[in-house]
């Protein structure tokens, strides 16, 4: 089977060279870069890490990169404030929660509290909503990376069938969700789900969210399946066996598929949400 690979390191290079120019072209008109607001609660190292790539990838396109660093005693109500504050700082344009967040916080409160117009990594469940409704909203950042691949690479999703396995409120279903909208006949599989190799069997694409070491098997699946594989496990190991990539017409590697567009998409987002402050401010003014 002649198998393409779906490399999402070149095509989150092409799109910071975008991204790069577009925050060029608003610092020369507008004087100051878009801002990046992220709030880490806490000294998770894992945390840490992603905070800090964050940074570097804002350094690389020219957003400007604030981090909040905040005591882990920090409560629901202490955290609220804080995102009350930066909802109204007219020069925030992105707000970024690490999660995840110590057990003592309201996580899903603290997400639902964040501005609408400044949630770019879509965690808010009326961001979720207007996405699914077709409307302008920002989609969670690696449901948004992956369709981003599909279509870099021309693959139609219309009337096809796509398995999601997994059901996270941040890979899942708004993966789920941005499939239907893309016409895909979707699928949505969890751990309670029951033959799941047989639904499997019937997929053209396969949406591995599963967060378990190449849990899905070469022998669930059909001969030219699409498998995008969005696992990330310790050892830089995805959801799907490798050896499945030898019946696939395409697949993204782990790593370098899936992974390097989340951050890419966030900054994306970042400068989205900046352009369109701006835009508002005059569709005020003319009225
Ligand atoms: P999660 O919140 O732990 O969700 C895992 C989902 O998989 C749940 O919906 C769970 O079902 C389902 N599941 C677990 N065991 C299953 C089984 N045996 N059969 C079918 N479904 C099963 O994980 P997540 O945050 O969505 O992340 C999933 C994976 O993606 C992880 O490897 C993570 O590291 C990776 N990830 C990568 C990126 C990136 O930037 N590339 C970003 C986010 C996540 P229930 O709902 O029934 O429990």
């Amino acid at each position: 089977m002649d198998t393409k690979v779906l490399n999402g390191k070149i095509i989150a290079e092409e799109l910071e060279a975008n991204i790069s120019s577009r925050v060029k072209a608003y610092v020369e008109k507008y004087g100051k870069a878009p801002l990046l607001v992220t709030i880490m609660v806490g000294e998770d190292p894992g945390s840490k890490m992603y905070v800090k790539m964050k940074a570097k990838a804002c350094d690389r396109v020219g957003i400007s990169n604030r981090v909040v660093y905040l005591d882990d005693t920090i409560t629901t109500e202490g955290l609220l404030d804080m995102i009350d504050e930066l909802n109204n700082d007219e020069d925030v344009d992105g707000i970024l929660i690490q999660h995840p967040l110590p057990r003592t916080i309201d996580e899903k409160m603290c997400f639902d509290a964040i501005a609408l117009e400044k949630d770019i990594d879509g965690v808010n469940s009326k961001s979720f909503g207007a996405v699914t409704m077709g409307q302008d909203a920002y989609s969670a950042a690696t449901p948004a990376g992956i369709m981003e691949i599909l279509k870099y690479y021309d693959i139609d999703v219309t009337g096809k069938h796509a398995v999601v396995v997994g059901r996270s409120p941040i890979l899942g279903k708004p993966i789920s969700m941005l499939l239907l909208n893309g016409d895909a006949t979707v699928t949505i599989c969890h751990s309670k789900t029951q033959n799941l190799a047989d639904i499997l069997k019937t997929a053209d694409i396969v949406v591995a969210a599963c967060g378990k070491p190449e849990f899905i098997q070469r022998d669930w699946l059909k001969e030219g399946v699409v498998l995008i594989d969005a696992g990330y496990n310790k050892g830089n190991i995805g959801d799907i066996s490798k050896d499945a990539y030898e019946i696939a017409s395409a697949y993204t590697p782990v790593p370098g598929g899936v992974g390097p567009m989340t951050i890419t998409k966030v900054l994306e987002h970042t400068i989205d949400s900046a352009e369109k402050k701006h835009e508002l401010k005059l569709i005020k003014k003319l009225k």
